[in-house]
């Protein structure tokens, strides 16, 4: 089964190791939050990501930005970047940023060192200085 690795609130899905989910725009039972705002935001304004709405960025997704959850630091720059050129050349800008440059294995947010070759990884926290959580 195909994973969509864009979501509605700009979190790019190609970086989280949450097993069975296939991305918020594929609904199903193993999504992690059927119950997410920005979910049922975007669906009732007929949008299809937040970026993408007249009031981005509102309220909900500069607190969603700021909750100090390590992944969600990375949203508002994801959506400002999805304004600015669009879903497709954003995708393809993530699976490179968060591929390995030496060994090119994808990681996730929180890795510091690649588990197949041992580089040092960019991760959110050394992106936005935040600390995990
Ligand atoms: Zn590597």
């Amino acid at each position: 089964m195909k994973i969509q690795f864009d979501s509605y609130c700009g979190i790019y899905c190609g970086a989280c190791s949450t097993p069975g989910c296939k991305g918020c725009k594929i609904i199903d039972d193993t999504h992690w939050s059927p119950n997410c705002k920005f979910i049922k935001c975007a669906q009732d304004k007929g949008i299809e990501a937040c970026p993408l709405c007249d009031e981005y960025p509102c309220e909900d997704i500069m607190k969603f930005d700021n909750d100090g959850y390590i992944h969600h630091k990375t949203v508002l720059q994801h959506g400002l970047r999805i304004k600015e050129i669009g879903i497709p050349a954003w995708l393809v800008e993530q699976k490179k940023r968060w591929s390995c440059n030496q060994c090119g294995r994808g990681y996730t947010w929180s890795e510091e060192t690649c588990q197949s070759c041992g580089s040092k990884l960019f991760s959110v926290k050394k992106e936005f200085g935040v600390k995990s959580k």
